[in-house]
């Protein structure tokens, strides 16, 4: 069908009091950078709910972009005509040919805002219903859950008429909550973490440790892939590429095989923070999950926390893989996270890494690295890439090359 609008229902968001209206502004300008393809869309966000004027824009595009859009608890697509019976009929009944296959039940829900049309909500709804009747006598009508809900609206500047409602992806907009410095590796986890944060309302910006030549090309490409499939649900995310090549020779160099994952993780944890510093984050967001590996035992984070003040928030910390996994299924990190590049960890990580570190211990091997040199040249070489969604035109141009 040829949509002219699309009606956005709010969700946790309608809630939030006095906030309410920083809520409403950020989300609609969530929705212009989703929809930043679709220059005629025009968004009109109101107290209650969302307006897109489509503006001869195709709906079929739109749809699966909105559904990616936190604070969006549904929305239905729905077409324009005149405040005139007929033309309303007519519309009714064009529909119901589109989507009636000949089993379902159905409902008329009309309403008005314009007190002035000539019926009112419930002669409208026997109007309307008596007119599908004509056209399929058989159907039946059902009041409390029909398979098909014909949604009728008279507002001032026309009659708006839908029969579906999709299902968005919840939350809260992004941005609402702040922002804070995701720490993205190559793996299945962080960028699941990073979706939940954004899904709570909160902006990220992808903090990623490479160690050329040890780690390859392909590994920083894996996680500027990785951001690029987190991107929909923003607009873009700034990647931020930490060299970590010389901190990681000199851990080798200095300290014993079993400190080495502790005292990398607390080097990355204090340059993380420093780049919030730089940033204006106020969190550090990770994909740790407990007792996964050997850094992810609580004496490891104890001793890993102990160099940052900063919340740090784990969203999959109580999560199991196989749950972390379902989600990374669902959008879509999956696979790009098992493909074999290995990462800085993987590299240098030690046959038998300490799962209770000792505090003295880390301090003492610590005294041999020169930490504030070795970050000031680390901070100095940071490379920031805005990363957007991956278009539709690449997409394209990938399938014509395979
Ligand atoms: P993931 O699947 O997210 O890689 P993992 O189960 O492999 O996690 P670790 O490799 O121990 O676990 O990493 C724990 C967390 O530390 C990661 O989720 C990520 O937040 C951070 N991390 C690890 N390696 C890097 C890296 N190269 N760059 C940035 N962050 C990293
Ligand atoms: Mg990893």
């Amino acid at each position: 069908m040829k949509y002219t609008e699309i009606m956005v229902r709010y969700g946790e968001l309608s809630t939030k009091g006095k906030n309410r209206n920083v809520f409403i502004t950020r989300l609609a300008s969530n929705v212009k950078k989703a929809l930043i393809d679709f220059p005629h869309v025009r968004v009109h966000a109101y107290r209650d709910r969302m307006h897109l004027i489509l503006n001869g824009e195709d709906s079929d595009i739109i749809i699966p972009k909105l559904q990616k859009v936190f604070g969006i608890q549904n929305f239905s697509p729905s077409i324009r005509v005149e405040k005139d019976v007929e033309i309303i009929k007519a519309m009714a009944q064009e529909m119901m040919r589109e989507v009636y296959t000949g089993k379902e039940t159905f409902k008329i829900t009309a309403k008005r805002s314009d007190h002035d049309f000539v019926q009112t909500s419930g002669e409208l709804n026997l109007t309307l219903g008596n007119a599908i009747i004509d056209i399929f006598p058989d159907i039946k009508a059902q009041m409390k859950q029909p398979d098909i809900n014909l949604r009728v609206e008279i507002r001032r500047d026309g009659a708006y008429l839908s029969h579906e409602t999709i299902q968005g992806a919840g939350g809260l907009p992004v941005g609402t909550g702040g922002k804070g410095m995701l720490m993205l590796s190559g793996g299945i986890d962080s960028p699941v973490a990073g979706y939940f944060a954004m899904k709570r309302g909160v902006e990220i910006e992808a903090v990623h440790f490479a160690s050329p030549p040890y780690t390859s090309e392909q590994a920083l490409q894996k996680a500027k892939d990785l951001t690029a499939k987190l991107a929909p649900y923003v607009g873009s995310i700034q990647f931020i590429e930490v060299p970590f090549t010389e901190i990681q020779e000199e851990i080798k160099r200095c300290v014993p095989q079993g400190y080495w994952m502790t005292i990398t993780r607390r080097m990355m944890l204090r340059l993380t923070d420093a780049i919030r510093e730089l940033r204006k984050g106020l969190i550090i967001l990770n994909g740790e999950s407990l007792g996964q590996v050997a850094s992810q035992t609580l004496q490891s984070m104890v001793a890993i926390n102990e160099v940052s003040n900063t919340p740090i928030i784990r969203p999959v910390a109580t999560m199991d893989k196989l749950e972390i996994i379902e989600v990374a299924q669902q959008i879509d990190t999956f696979e790009l996270a098992i493909q074999p590049f290995e990462d800085c960890c993987t590299i240098f990580a030690p046959p038998q890494p300490k799962t209770r570190p000792r505090l003295d211990k880390v301090h003492h091997y610590e005294e041999r690295l020169d930490i504030e040199g070795m970050m000031e040249r680390a901070l100095a070489g940071l490379k920031m890439d805005e990363i957007t969604p991956e278009s539709d035109q690449q997409a394209d141009e990938f399938a014509d090359f395979l």
